[in-house]
């Protein structure tokens, strides 16, 4: 089949290097020709609002999926009247709208935390009077990377807070004092068959994600149950066809859904070489309508972001049982130019690797803030 991707940065490049061998031909749509995915794909470059490219890139295609959440809706609209879209218009609308997301896991009971929708001054007061503080400012479209959020701490906050978000619609959500953050990721087929991963736990830096735990820790038995059952009633709403990312805090009381990606998602990345069947493979696998079959972890993994620098090559490659991944993208600050994943049949075979990894990135990124230290078993707990 052809595959098309909307979208040319890193996910786009791993589900090509998925899909190829998998026998697929890969056509990309990028408003980036210096993207990762426009390397090793074929690619048309555009705006993804411009219907000539659009048209052009339906007709070259079997089947389209994206990349990332915040394609226009009038482009996944004209690309769905042309060719299969998964996953579909519905996905992709309410993933790409915090407020809608959130509603979304209201009508479905699945627990979050308390939110309101706000338009102005005024109804942030309001919410604020309803939610208390502090509570966490967010445009509903565009965040990613912790952007476009604040944090309100007090009265004082407020104004500067809602104009520094520009005039956008806005969600204000109590503020969660999370005990650490999970995700699952799940994939679902044509035919509606469902295969979860275990849950994983990510820490993030600067709002960031930095590191992935592949399995989290010590989650307790009844929060995995919960969290996999939403995830599979999130996947059936949503008629939802590849995989979809369910990110979720553990706090004392138990666990509070956060957002969901519609797609691949960071804190899978591990699974390229920490599993029988990839993330990106099982996307694709389910996209095209091929037979899937439930992925097994291989051992532990951790995957390290390198963001803003890389260290040098040979140093990260000497350390055992690593897999690098370069994205080719120049360095900026706060830019995810590639991952590191570390593979080991236990965490006793492991920690001493990621050690090393930890000290290596340090010195490169001025990684400082990160709870627990890295050289610590990264996951805290008892264990
Ligand atoms: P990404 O695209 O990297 O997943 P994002 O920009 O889409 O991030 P969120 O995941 O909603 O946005 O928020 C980024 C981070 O901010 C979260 O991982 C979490 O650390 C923190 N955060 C978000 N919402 C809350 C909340 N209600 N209470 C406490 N912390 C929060
Ligand atoms: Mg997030």
């Amino acid at each position: 089949m052809r595959v098309g991707i909307v979208g040319g940065g890193q996910l786009g490049q791993m589900l090509a290097l998925a899909a190829i061998p998998l026998g697929h031909d890969v056509l990309v749509l990028s408003d980036d020709p210096g993207g990762p995915a426009s390397h090793i794909a074929h690619a048309i470059f555009g705006k993804y609002g411009d219907e000539k490219i659009l048209a052009e890139f339906t007709a070259k295609i079997d089947v389209a999926t994206c990349e990332f959440e915040h394609v226009p809706q009038e482009a996944l609209q004209f690309i769905e009247t042309r060719s299969p879209l998964r996953p579909g218009l519905r996905s992709m609308a309410i993933a790409s709208d915090r407020w809608l997301e959130k509603e979304h896991f209201r009508s479905l009971g699945i627990p979050t935390s308390l939110f309101q929708k706000v338009d102005s001054v005024a109804e942030l007061k309001a919410a604020i009077k309803h939610l208390g503080l502090p509570i966490l400012l967010k445009t509903r479209r565009f965040g990613y990377d912790g952007k476009g959020q604040r944090l309100v701490r007090n009265e004082k906050e407020i104004e500067a807070a809602f104009f520094a978000l520009g005039g956008e619609p806005l969600i204000a959500e109590q503020f969660v004092a999370f005990e650490r953050e999970l995700s699952m990721i799940g994939v679902r087929t044509m035919g509606g068959a469902i295969f979860t991963y275990p849950m994983v736990q990510n820490l993030h830096h600067e709002g960031i994600l930095f590191c992935t735990i592949a399995p989290a820790p010590e989650v307790p038995t009844h929060i995995e149950l919960e969290v996999r059952e939403a995830l599979c009633t999130l996947l059936e709403s949503l008629d939802h066809v590849g995989v979809l990312t369910l990110e979720l805090f553990q706090t004392k009381e138990g666990w509070l859904a956060n957002e969901i990606a519609p797609r691949v998602h960071n804190s899978g990345h591990f699974s390229i070489e920490g599993a029988t069947i990839s993330q990106f493979e099982a996307h694709i696998r389910a996209i095209t309508g091929d037979p899937l079959s439930q992925p097994m972890l291989r051992g532990v993994s951790v995957m390290v972001n390198l963001i803003g620098a890389v260290p040098p090559r040979e140093d990260i490659l000497a350390i055992d049982g690593v897999h690098l991944h370069l994205y080719g993208k120049s360095p900026r600050p706060g830019r995810k130019l590639g991952h590191v994943t570390i593979c080991g049949e236990s965490w006793e075979e492991l920690l001493p690797r990621l050690e090393k990894l930890i000290a290596l990135v340090e010195s490169t990124q001025q990684i400082t803030a990160l709870t627990p230290p890295p050289s610590q078993p990264p996951f805290g707990g008892e264990g």
